[in-house]
């Protein structure tokens, strides 16, 4: 394949002799679990999404478990509570709803932006709405004043899946004045599965969070409840990142922002040049920032996508689906109560992932738009 979609090790090969390094440093250490490294990150990781309390934990889908089992430990949310969730997000989000004992009431997202929008929100209301998840899917931060003035209306929860988010700002103020993705609400969850912009050495995860009360009770919960050692106030789980992890990340970190706006002018070079006429571009906002561009995600028309996907194999060009089957389409969710969803399941079948880490070259951008505006129209 002339352009893959994802090559990690190319990703990674830019930092390899500071994850080598930083390797080392752990393994010679002795210490494996919790200690300096954990709580180095953690801080680091704070001052990055301009927040008070960042806690590094096992993955992404744990991060947002935690935050609401955590929400349910401080009497903030109760079995049964109502979580406006979008339809079209991973499965993760509506996992780890479901898992808290809580309800997700599926909402289809804005065509354009394909995030949950104020009008979504709205329509999903109900007496026993306690929250909002955003997802700001492909990178691109589901908030606005209109989501605001709701939440503030409601006196909702925000809890941000910022999975895909890491370092996206915002072009309102959150709650509590930060604009980073995952420190705009209450509290957010970040992955750093290998894929994401920001991604480990293997699974990792993380909690950010303005709530002190929040912070401690994720700390215990993340760690079999434990408050202080050989002391259980809750029945917890092992939900800790690992410091090798954290010493991989923390290797990164500084080069997060740079990561995203190489990506940035990646998607330049797609929307600039991609013009064909069953391609609907992604939005390209005039702030940089308040899309960090994990994905760069077209949709194709006329019932062509799995056509065009095909073409770009035969040309050397590799693509995803983010996500090919919406999680109330999954076997697992067939009793999952919810309305219909004609956006997120017209979405499911047009939308197309381009290549946009690092390893493809603004140039193969470019190039690749070029081999997709040659796609014979029939
Ligand atoms: C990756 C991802 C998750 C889950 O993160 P893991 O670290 O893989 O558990 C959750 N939500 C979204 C939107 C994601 O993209």
């Amino acid at each position: 394949m002339k352009y893959p979609f994802l090559n990690l090790s190319s990703v990674n090969a830019r930092y390899a002799e500071d994850l080598h390094l930083a390797a080392k440093r752990v393994i010679d250490s002795g210490r494996y679990i919790g200690g300096d490294e954990v709580n180095q990150f953690n801080k680091e990781l704070a001052a990055f999404c301009h927040a008070p309390y960042a806690i590094g934990v096992s993955n992404g889908l744990d991060a947002l478990r935690l935050i609401l089992e955590g929400y349910k430990k401080i009497g903030r949310l109760h079995d049964g509570d109502e979580i406006i969730v979008p339809a079209n997000t991973y499965i993760a989000s509506i996992l780890a709803v479901t898992h808290a004992g809580l309800s997700p009431v599926l909402t289809d997202p804005n065509p354009l932006s394909m995030n949950l929008d104020a009008e979504g929100i709205r329509s999903s209301l109900t007496e026993r709405t306690r929250a909002i998840m955003p997802v700001h899917l492909y990178g691109r931060v589901a908030w606005d004043a209109d989501i605001a003035h709701i939440v503030k209306k409601y006196n909702l929860l925000v809890i941000e899946d910022a999975a895909q988010a890491i370092g996206a700002r915002a072009t309102t103020d959150g709650l509590y004045g930060s604009r980073i993705a995952g420190a705009i609400g209450h509290a957010g969850a970040l992955s750093f599965y290998p894929t994401k912009n920001l991604g480990a050495i293997g699974d990792a995860g993380a909690v950010i969070t303005h709530d002190s009360q929040l912070a401690a009770a994720v700390t215990a919960l993340a760690n079999y409840g434990s408050d202080v050692r050989y002391h259980n106030i809750y029945a917890g789980f092992n939900c800790r990142i690992d410091p090798i992890q954290a010493a991989m990340l923390r290797a990164k970190l500084p080069d997060t922002q740079a990561a995203n706006a190489r990506r940035f002018e990646r998607a330049v070079a797609y929307n600039n040049v991609l013009n064909h006429p069953l391609i609907t571009k992604p939005l390209m906002s005039a702030a940089a920032t308040d899309c960090i561009w994990h994905q760069y995600v077209i949709r194709v028309g006329n019932g062509l996508r799995d056509n065009l996907r095909r073409y770009l194999t035969e040309n050397g060009v590799g693509t995803d689906i983010h996500y090919p089957v919406p999680p109330h389409l999954q076997p697992c969710y067939t009793d999952l109560h919810h309305k219909p969803l004609p956006v997120t399941e017209s979405l499911a079948s047009e939308i197309l992932s381009l290549p946009i880490g690092d390893g493809t070259s603004v140039k193969d951008a470019a190039e690749i738009a070029r081999i997709i505006n040659r796609f014979p129209l029939t």
